[in-house]
């Protein structure tokens, strides 16, 4: 059986853990990173005390299934407090990452390496929006190239979500200069998740560019659903990959890389799922 662990899963606010665990289960997904609440009501990025309750709701949500359940913290650069916020919530139970979505900010800015300084130290891996939004925000902020940033702190583990696309080339290259100076692709500081991503008449070419440039390790899957949901609205999602990688003959190795592998090197899990 093929393990897997979706690695981005917005909550909402409105879901228990057992509702959580039952979707997982129907899903057949054994692991889910879990991003706090911030794009539905009452929580919303421009809000700092919203995502401080967002964090606190995660952080109990989680706590106690922290060997399935890892609660991904937001915060705000745009918030003067974001890196005191950030340490704070580092502390509560069940937080072991953060998730980060540059609006109005970009990802080289001061206000942002305040808060990759406080991941870096409490060795959280970050999860970054990239590429183009689908409600309308100007993905301007979110160039694949921008998150070069993060260089600055050397052991800083990041994602960038959706293969950034439109830009698929600019975040391969981002993520090739690793390969190509003979990183280890468990102790790169970049890999690129598969969620939502491009329309499916780009899928097959820019999913099969990214396995040849970037390969299966530097790839993981996320299915980008918002709970609480069903299972079989997360499994739809999962065979859907599953029918792409069926039609680019993907191997089991690097479908096991895909669905598992690399996100488990990623958040750092004790033994290799
Ligand atoms: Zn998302």
């Amino acid at each position: 059986m093929l393990t897997i662990i979706d690695a981005h899963l917005h909550t909402s606010g409105r879901e228990t853990s057992d509702d959580v665990l039952r979707s997982l289960d129907d899903a057949g997904v054994d692991m889910a990173v879990l991003l706090a609440p911030f794009l539905t009501e009452p929580y919303s990025l421009a809000d700092r005390e919203s995502l401080r309750q967002g964090n606190r709701y995660l952080s109990e949500l989680v706590a106690g299934h922290c060997d399935r359940l890892f609660g991904f913290a937001v915060v705000n650069p745009l918030h003067p407090e974001a890196p005191e916020d950030l340490a704070e919530v580092a502390e509560l139970p069940g937080i072991c990452g953060l998730k980060m979505v540059p609006t109005g900010w970009y990802p080289y800015e001061d206000c942002a390496h305040r808060v990759y300084e406080v991941a870096a130290r409490f060795d959280l891996p970050i999860l970054f929006h990239s590429g183009i939004f689908i409600d309308g925000r100007s993905g301007r902020f979110c160039r694949p190239t921008f998150y070069e940033a993060v260089r600055d702190h050397p052991g800083l583990r990041v994602t960038l979500a959706h293969l950034g696309w439109p830009w698929c080339d600019e975040a391969n290259a981002v993520g090739l200069i690793d390969r190509i100076n003979g990183v280890d692709p468990a102790e790169s500081q970049f890999r690129f998740d598969i969620s939502f991503g491009p329309p499916p008449i780009y899928r097959e070419h820019v999913f099969r560019t990214a396995f040849d440039v970037l390969g299966s390790s530097l790839m993981q899957f996320g299915s980008d659903r918002f709970l609480p949901c069903s299972g079989a609205h997360i499994r739809a999602m999962i065979d859907e990959v599953s029918e792409l990688l069926d039609r680019l003959e993907v191997s089991r190795e690097d479908r096991n890389e895909l669905m598992s592998g690399t996100a488990s090197r990623w958040l750092r899990l004790p033994s290799r799922v």
